[in-house]
């Protein structure tokens, strides 16, 4: 089905000297429509067409939040700053406080949802949210920011975790970039949560260049290449894709610590979403995880698949 492959790189244009950002910090008002557009051509001939359809769906609903929204309150900046001597993100996840914002747009997003088509499971998950109270409503999005998701109730937190897409975003977008700093290979510099997959880029002074996305917030942060963001060796790596597939998308499995990241080469193909490309590509998952690599990326979209 598949044989490991060395990745293939477009060389950099002569002159051009690679000088990638440390952290491209997400555009919200632009984010979610560009991921429902792309998932919508993603659709094409594709068996999971129907599901495709319900994301792009709610990253629409997500994109007609943004905007009505109230400014996000990052945390006090004295603790921003003590706490990153300690390698800690500014917005890790498991600090910044559930506030009106953040429970405003959950409410938001699920009114935005009333209208979207759903199978009936996703209805039911949907009402099962919006009959939640205020603390209960705090426990899932505490559940969503902690990445443990109660396998009983992944449906209805998916869309917590949208809601929660946006606002982490929004936030993440109000950190002065220059300052945030790394907090290691396979955790979000803003706010230290896992990436759902991997880009090389040809991005001007980026030219094939890494990236990883975070899967929360949607912040990009630089990672070398052919070197695993679970375990940051460099050794016992290959590269894993579907036969008959495109090539623009490979798994980069780690036999040090038995996990994989999906790689997109977005030189080949600049339209490749961090998000949207992921659950499109869930069959290299399935493949990969047959040879018994588990995944290091999150993307709840595919959660519970
Ligand atoms: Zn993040
Ligand atoms: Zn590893």
């Amino acid at each position: 089905m598949s044989q490991p492959v060395a990745p293939q790189f477009q060389p950099m244009h002569i002159g051009e000297e690679a000088d990638p950002p440390a952290v491209v910090p997400p555009d919200p008002a632009a984010l979610f429509g560009a991921r429902a557009a792309r998932l919508r051509k993603l659709t094409a001939d594709h068996q999971l067409a129907p599901y495709l359809n319900f994301v792009a769906d709610l990253a629409e609903a997500q994109q007609r939040i943004v905007a009505g929204l109230p400014k996000p309150t990052l945390p006090p900046q004295d603790e921003i700053e003590r706490d990153a001597g300690h390698g800690m993100a500014p917005i890790a996840r498991a600090r910044v406080a559930i506030d009106d914002v953040a429970l405003n747009t959950l409410e938001r997003f699920l009114d935005e949802t009333a209208d979207v088509a759903m199978p009936d499971s996703a209805a039911a998950a949907r009402d099962g949210v919006i009959a939640c109270d205020e603390t209960e409503r705090r426990a899932m999005i505490a559940n969503v920011l902690a990445d443990s998701l109660p396998v009983e109730e992944i449906a209805e937190h998916v869309f917590v975790a949208a809601a929660m897409q946006v606002h982490f975003a929004r936030l993440a977008a109000l950190l002065p970039v220059e300052k945030l700093k790394p907090v290691g290979d396979g955790a979000c510099p803003a706010c230290g949560g896992p990436p759902a997959t991997s880009s090389v880029v040809n991005w001007s002074r980026s030219q094939a260049s890494r990236f990883c996305c975070c899967a929360t917030c949607s912040t990009k942060w630089h990672v070398v290449r052919v070197k695993c963001v679970a375990c940051s060796t460099t050794k016992g790596l290959h590269y894993l894709h579907v036969e008959g597939a495109a090539d623009t998308i490979k798994a980069e499995c780690c036999d040090e610590c038995k996990t994989y990241l999906k790689i997109f080469h977005a030189m080949k193909d600049p339209e490749l979403d961090p998000i949207a490309d992921d659950v499109a590509s869930a069959g290299l998952d399935l493949m990969v995880r047959d040879k018994g690599y588990g995944r290091s990326g999150f993307n709840v979209f595919l959660a519970g698949f």
